[in-house]
């Protein structure tokens, strides 16, 4: 639709104006700058920072269900600019104008609910959002799409004329980089930074392909981390790791997109994160929170942070009950078929801590928390959600796990209605697929196949038949017609085929 087919009062609100007056915050001491400069870490106190809109109050003016009209009046609404995370503009990037947007089909991802057999199995109502299903294959493309909105804002204003791009990454992050950084070339170059040997083929050929320069570093991705961080601190490079404030902003439209795809109805929800720099689980929680205050929402719904037993300081350090006592200690990972999120000193521990606090506070209940689940689980529930239609990845698996390892904690029970965020394509993800299939797991991931899970093809060669297609080499004739005989009657014996009565 265009904007004159809607109601008057409905048009001035549906095509944003660039507006609000962000500013970055500091988590460590609460000092604020302004956004005219990219920032990462506070000047003063070197802590993580998250933006705020100074004139927030202004949205408040807007009644929490003319702002339920105007985001499914956008649904409808044939602007690029508007059909993915800044279909939320005035939450995600309000001083951002059209023209700044970076639209690469990214957001409005699929929420499916899961089929009967697997929630009986699970023992409560649940849904996938197929996060997979963004551009470059993960959630990290909203994200992305924020940050890059920005540089191409600070571009066409004139604040720089070049940049280049740099992230550390586990793979999805530089994937994501690469292809929005190469969208505005030649103004924008990229260059990624890999722990060498640990990101899958699918995740190193998308930065090749996307023309980034790719560096593979030894060690893991924190050792990664520390270089680009060492880079931006030092050199005139923009950081587009989740330690960039801006990559927050765009992922909390994962947070809105699941409100409005329940109609706004949060009651009862329980929406289940893998965590592995915590960008995202922070973006979840501050999104939530957002339209609880705007009244877009009424209800915060419950959030299960989930980690692998070998990559899991978050859940380590909520551990402990006592909050006084809480101690943040990096832990040293282990193999672990959830890649992505294989860290073990998460950048955003200090934001995850703040919302955590915030999140409890506002919804009168402590209704965040994080469980562990293990190597096993996470690969037997990734297959076992394939096995009933779905494309989950292996962070896809670990949210399914922590939904069983939740209920058992009585966390959640079979009266809440569970989204399972499915953060990546499984197709980047298919070694460990294979790695399973093959009984090929090297020890240290501690995983052993279950024989009912594991699949194969079948090669079929019938004995008996002298000659056989090849490539260039086609039967023909009598050999032709033997061969089509012979390899469909092994089929029809192996699958059990009967017969088509002849009348
Ligand atoms: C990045 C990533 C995660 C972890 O998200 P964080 O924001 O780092 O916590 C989980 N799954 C996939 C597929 C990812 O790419
Ligand atoms: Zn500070």
């Amino acid at each position: 639709m265009k904007p004159h087919q809607f109601p008057p009062e409905m048009q001035q609100l549906l095509v944003p104006e660039p507006r609000g007056h962000l500013n970055y915050r500091c988590l460590g001491c609460g000092s604020e700058y302004g956004i005219a400069r990219l920032l990462y870490t506070c000047p003063e106190c070197g802590q993580v920072l998250l933006i705020y809109d100074a004139d927030f109050s202004r949205l408040k003016e807007v009644p929490g269900e003319q702002w339920r009209r105007i985001f499914d009046s956008r649904r409808m609404l044939n602007i690029p600019a508007l059909k993915g995370i800044y279909r939320y503009h005035e939450l995600i990037g309000p001083i951002l104008s059209q023209e700044d947007i970076l639209y690469l089909g990214e957001g409005h991802t699929p929420l499916v609910e899961a089929n009967p057999l697997l929630q009986e199995r699970v023992g409560l109502r649940f849904f996938f959002k197929n996060d997979g299903q963004n551009p470059s294959a993960s959630f990290k493309d909203r994200g992305m799409a924020s940050a890059l909105s920005y540089i191409r804002h600070l571009i066409r204003s004139g604040a720089v004329s070049e940049v280049l791009a740099v992230c550390a990454s586990t793979g999805d992050t530089s994937a994501a980089a690469a292809l929005y950084a190469a969208y505005l070339q030649p103004k924008v170059k990229s260059a990624v930074l890999l722990p060498h040997g640990k990101v899958t083929p699918q995740q190193l050929a998308q930065p090749l392909g996307a023309g980034a320069v790719v560096f593979e570093i030894p060690g893991v991705f924190d050792d990664c981390m520390k270089v680009v961080e060492s880079l931006a601190e030092r050199y005139h490079v923009a950081l587009l790791n989740s330690k960039n404030a801006w990559r927050i902003l765009g992922q909390e439209s994962y947070a809105y997109e699941i409100a409005q795809d329940f109609d706004y109805d949060m009651k009862n929800r329980a929406v289940v994160v893998p965590v592995g720099n915590a960008g995202n689980i922070t973006a979840v929680m501050s999104g939530f929170l957002k339209l609880l205050e705007l009244g877009i929402i009424e209800d915060l719904p419950k959030i299960v942070g989930v980690q692998s037993v070998h990559a899991n300081p978050v859940v380590r350090y909520y551990t402990e009950t006592d909050p006084q006592k809480r101690r943040f200690v990096p832990v040293t990972v282990r193999a672990s078929v959830a890649q992505a999120a294989m860290i073990g000193n998460p950048v955003s521990m200090p934001r995850v801590v703040h919302l955590v606090e915030q999140y409890h506070r506002a919804a009168g209940a402590e209704k965040v928390c994080f469980v562990e689940v293990s190597e096993q689980e996470i690969m037997d529930w990734q297959l076992l959600a394939n096995r009933n239609g779905h494309i989950a990845c292996t962070h896809g698996g670990e949210s399914l796990a922590a939904v069983a390892a939740a209920m058992q904690r009585g966390f959640l029970d079979a009266t809440d209605i569970a989204v399972i965020d499915s953060t990546a394509h499984v197709l980047k993800f298919l070694g460990f697929q294979e790695m399973y299939f093959e009984n090929r797991f090297p020890a240290e991931y501690e995983v052993t196949p279950h024989r009912h899970l594991v699949n194969a093809p079948l090669q079929i060669r019938p004995q008996g038949l002298k000659r056989f297609p090849a490539p260039g080499h086609p039967l023909e004739g009598e050999d032709f017609q033997a061969f089509v005989q012979a390899v469909s009657e092994d089929i029809a014996g192996r699958l059990q085929l009967k017969k088509v009565a002849l009348s």
